[in-house]
C-alpha cells in the first residue's frame, strides 16, 4: 500500500485549494491535493460560466505565485465601477484614475483562472494533485493528520487544509459547525454581446426584486464587446426567467440595463448558482484549517468571495512558510492560532457587509430605501469616502500578507 508524508493536504481542488497548493508549492514545500472531480473537468468549458473579479491585491498575489502570466492576456482591467439605484439620485461612481493603484480589478472567467492554476502547478515538484479521488478516513494524533484516500492509498501531514467549498462534508467531519442562510435567490449568470464598447466599466444595479451586475470582458472573436452578467433573482422569478428564449431573455436584460452599450444580445447558455450563506463557527480545529468559502462562503453582491478566500491563503502560506523555513511544526495550535486569529476579522466584516447590503437593498420599506438612496449620493460627493471604499473594494486595506502588497510568499 503506498504512503506519503508531505509538508500539507489539501482537500478539494478549486481556485481555493489550487492556489495554496502554488503558494505553497512555489517555496517547495511537499504538497498533496485530492480533489473530488477529475481535473480537466474542472477547467472545462462546461463546468463554470462565471467570471470573477479579481481585486487589485488578490492580482498581485497572484502574480507572486506565478499564476498571473497564465490569465493575464485574458484579464479585463476595470477602470470604472458604477453603482446605483435605478430611478433615484443614489449613483456612486468610482474611476480608478482618483487613486494612484493602476486598475481597481480585472475579470477573468473561471474556467481560465482554473486553467491558468494548473498549468503554473506543473512547475511545482513538490506538488501532488490525486484527482478524481476522496478522502475515506481523516485520522488526528497530537502530531500528524493521517488520511486514507478510497482507493487505499494512505497519507500523512502536520497540516490539513479543507478548501472543500461551501457545502464541504469534511467541514462537519471534522466537528466545526456552519451557519448556513440560503437567500432564496438564485444567481443568473449568462455573457452577452453589445454594439458598443464597455471602455473596462463594471455596473451595479440595485433593482428591487435583486442586485444585477454588468462585468466587461475581453472581447471574443465573434463577439468583440462583450459582458459577463450575474442577475441574483428569487428563486421562482430566477426560474421563469432563465427559462425564457434567448432573444425574450436579452430583451428582458436590455430594458433594465438600457442602451447604453447599445443592442444586447445573448451568447451562449445560462447558469444558475443557487445564492446561500455559510459561515464556520470555527476557522481551525486540531492541525486543521479551513480556507476560503469552506471558512466563509458569502453573497455575490460585492464580487468579493474569492478575494476574501485568497485573503485566507495568503496568510496561511505566509504563516506556514515561515514556520517551514524555520523547522517548526506548522500545524501546531501556535501556527493555527496566528492563521484564525488573522483571518477572523476580515471574514466576519465582509459576510455583515454583504449579508447587509443585500438585504438593505431588497427591501423597500421607505426609510431603508431613503437611507440607501441619501448614503450612495453622500459617498458620491465625499471623496475620502469614496477613495476608502475603492481602497476596500480593491483589497488593499487591512493587515495584508506578503504576496498582497507584492513580495513573495
Ligand atoms: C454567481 C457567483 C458569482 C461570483 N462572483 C465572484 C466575483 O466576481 N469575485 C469573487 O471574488 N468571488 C466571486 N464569487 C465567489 C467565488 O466563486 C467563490 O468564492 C470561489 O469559487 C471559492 O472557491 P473554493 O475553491 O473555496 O470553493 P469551490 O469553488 O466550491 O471549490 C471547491 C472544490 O472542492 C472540491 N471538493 C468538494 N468536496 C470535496 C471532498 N470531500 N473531497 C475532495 N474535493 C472536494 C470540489 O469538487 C471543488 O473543486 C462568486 C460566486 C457566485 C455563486
Amino acid at each position: 500500500m503506498q504512503q506519503s508524508r508531505c509538508d500539507i493536504i489539501i482537500l478539494g481542488g478549486g481556485p481555493t485549494g489550487l492556489a495554496l497548493a502554488l503558494a505553497l508549492g512555489g517555496i517547495g514545500a511537499e504538497v498533496l491535493v485530492i480533489e473530488a472531480r477529475p481535473l480537466e473537468q474542472l477547467a472545462d468549458d462546461a463546468h463554470d460560466g462565471r467570471v470573477t473579479a479579481i481585486a487589485a491585491a488578490s492580482q498581485r498575489m497572484l502574480e507572486a505565485i506565478g499564476a498571473w502570466e497564465g490569465m493575464a492576456a485574458q484579464a479585463q482591467p476595470i477602470l470604472d465601477i458604477e453603482v446605483g439605484e435605478p430611478g433615484t439620485i443614489g449613483r456612486v461612481h468610482y474611476d480608478h484614475a482618483e487613486l494612484d493603484e493602476g486598475p481597481l480589478g480585472w475579470i477573468v472567467e473561471n474556467r481560465l483562472i482554473r486553467r491558468a492554476l494548473i498549468a503554473a502547478l506543473a512547475a511545482c515538484p513538490g506538488v501532488t494533485v490525486e484527482a478524481p479521488a476522496r478522502a475515506a478516513t481523516i485520522d488526528r494524533d497530537p502530531s500528524f493528520v493521517r488520511l486514507t484516500l478510497e482507493d487505499g492509498t494512505r497519507a500523512q501531514a502536520p497540516l490539513l487544509a479543507v478548501c472543500e467549498g461551501r457545502f464541504s462534508t469534511t467541514r462537519g467531519r471534522l466537528g466545526i459547525r456552519a451557519r448556513q442562510k440560503r437567500y432564496g435567490q438564485t444567481g443568473i449568470v449568462c455573457t452577452l454581446a453589445h454594439e458598443k464598447p464597455h471602455h473596462g466599466l463594471a455596473v451595479e444595479r440595485f433593482f428591487a426584486d435583486g442586485p444585477f451586475a454588468m462585468l466587461p470582458m475581453i472581447g471574443s472573436a465573434d463577439d468583440p464587446h462583450r459582458s459577463s452578467i450575474v442577475w441574483a433573482l428569487e428563486d421562482g422569478l430566477a426560474a421563469d426567467v432563465g427559462a425564457l428564449a434567448g432573444d425574450a431573455f436579452a430583451a428582458e436584460v436590455q430594458a433594465r440595463f438600457g442602451d447604453m452599450y447599445g443592442r444586447l444580445t445573448l451568447s451562449g447558455r445560462r447558469w444558475s448558482y443557487p445564492l446561500v450563506l455559510v459561515r464556520a463557527e470555527s476557522y481551525t480545529t486540531d492541525r486543521v484549517a479551513l480556507v476560503g468559502d469552506t471558512a466563509c462562503g458569502i453573497h455575490p453582491i460585492a464580487g468579493q468571495g474569492w478575494n476574501l478566500a485568497l485573503r485566507d491563503v495568503a496568510a496561511l502560506a505566509e504563516i506556514t512558510a515561515d514556520r517551514l523555513r524555520l523547522g517548526l511544526d506548522p500545524g501546531d495550535a501556535a501556527a493555527l492560532a496566528a492563521y484564525a486569529g488573522w483571518r477572523r476579522f476580515d471574514g466576519t466584516t465582509l459576510v455583515a457587509v454583504t449579508d447587509g447590503i443585500n438585504g438593505l437593498f431588497a427591501n423597500d420599506v421607505f426609510p431603508l430605501a431613503l437611507a440607501r438612496e441619501t448614503g450612495l449620493a453622500m459617498v458620491e460627493h465625499l471623496p475620502p469616502a469614496k477613495r476608502f471604499f475603492m481602497r476596500h473594494a480593491m483589497g488593499l486595506l487591512g493587515d495584508l500578507p506578503r504576496t498582497m502588497r507584492g513580495a513573495l510568499v
